[in-house]
């Protein structure tokens, strides 16, 4: 990859490469885009079969954090730290603890949270060496699990689908197809449940399946054919990529909104989807809950406020299947341009001068 050639692709900011000699720590810290605020982002630890592969994943994800906190209407940008590889057990404090101390050497530029291969206690143990890490256990003082908010951020997506599609944004008798029964799938079903809606639901782990069924009453289904059950809504709430443009020939649903980051294999699947008249409500918006909560911390944790803004996101996206529809354009294309227009609009308030202080 012609890394600086990629950075100005995407408008990356910086990429740090971090190697501790003594515990072998590898990781690669990318910072997309502080014009608004400093950037916030998952830790990833995970074997990637390459250097190029972690790479393009910070790339990526950094990216998609800017995007969401853009539409979110929060003043933070978006960072992502992966880490290459994964700790033997008794390595991994010290992994963790190297690499709290290389972040905190970034002075706050980058406020890190919890991803795929790292949990709430791996971030206790970075914050021994830093202070920007956000989603504590609420025993260290965080705010806690954030998949019941993401969950909540999901069903306003849906319902301003719905919303948009039939005038009314009522789930009842909604037929929902949930990849996926995580944190938040899990969560998202037992809201939907709650709201009436009939959930169809697979996971690759039978035993997260057995306790939808079991607590919730939902009806299971295949991992493999979960995208092509007929529904209102699908939901993929598993990894990122499971669409491709073939795929969208296969997809029985009217409308797609889920958890699952980058559930589109690239963002010509959008128009796809627009083409045969899918409504997809893009992931960076959809999903933008967790993020929310975590990022409240930082400003002194409100639930209400959180409430507030994780509510929000149905407004956004009346707006922007509204804007999609009016210019016939995919709702990933129209989400994009708000992304820079407020980009644009909101540095180019930095130019007021506050005064000279000294
Ligand atoms: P999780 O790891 O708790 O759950 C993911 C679930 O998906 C697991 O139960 C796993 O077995 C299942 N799964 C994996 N591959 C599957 C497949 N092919 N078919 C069916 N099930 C499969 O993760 P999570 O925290 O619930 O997050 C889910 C998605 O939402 C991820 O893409 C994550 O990045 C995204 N997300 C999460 C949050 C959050 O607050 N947790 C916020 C924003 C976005």
């Amino acid at each position: 990859m012609d890394i600086f050639a990629e950075m100005k692709r995407r408008g990356h900011e910086q990429v740090i490469f971090n190697y501790d000699r003594v515990t072998g720590l590898q990781a690669i810290i990318a910072i997309h885009d502080t014009s608004l605020g400093p950037a916030v982002g998952g830790c990833r630890i995970w074997p990637y079969p390459s250097e190029e592969a972690a790479l393009e994943d910070a790339l990526r994800l950094s990216e998609t954090m800017t995007y969401k906190a853009a539409l979110a209407g929060i003043d933070f940008g978006g960072g992502k730290v992966v880490v290459l590889g994964e700790p033997e057990p008794e390595q991994r404090e010290l992994w963790l603890r190297a690499l709290g101390r290389f972040i905190e050497t970034l002075h706050g530029r980058l406020w890190v949270g919890e991803d795929v291969g790292t949990s709430a206690e791996d971030l206790a143990l970075m914050q021994r060496e830093t202070h920007y890490v956000m989603g504590l256990p609420v025993a260290y003082g965080g705010s806690g699990d954030t998949g019941v908010t993401a969950a909540r951020g999901v069903i306003a997506a849906m319902e301003a689908a719905l919303m948009h599609r039939h005038g009314s944004r009522s789930l009842e008798g909604r037929r929902v197809a949930v990849q996926g029964l995580g944190k938040v799938g899990l969560e998202l079903t037992r809201q939907l449940v709650e709201r009436g809606a009939q959930v169809v639901a697979a996971d690759i782990n039978p035993h997260a399946v057995g306790k939808a069924v079991s607590e919730l009453g939902i009806e299971p289904a295949d991992p493999w054919t979960i995208l092509e059950t007929p529904c209102d809504i699908l939901a993929p709430c598993a990894l990122g990529g499971v669409i491709d443009a073939e795929g969208v020939g296969r997809l029985r649903c009217q409308i797609i909104a889920g958890s699952a980051n980058n559930p589109l294999k690239d963002n010509q699947v959008a128009e796809k989807l627009r083409q045969r008249g899918i409504l997809y409500a893009p992931d960076f918006i959809a999903n933008a809950g967790g993020m929310i909560q975590l990022t409240d911390e930082l400003e002194g944790f409100r639930a209400e406020r959180v409430r507030h803004r994780v509510e929000a996101i149905y407004e956004i996206l009346l707006q922007v299947f509204a804007s999609a529809e009016r210019q016939g354009r995919s709702t990933v294309e129209v989400a994009l341009e708000m992304v820079e227009e407020r980009l644009r609009l909101l540095t180019d308030i930095h130019r007021i001068s506050l005064g000279r202080s000294r």
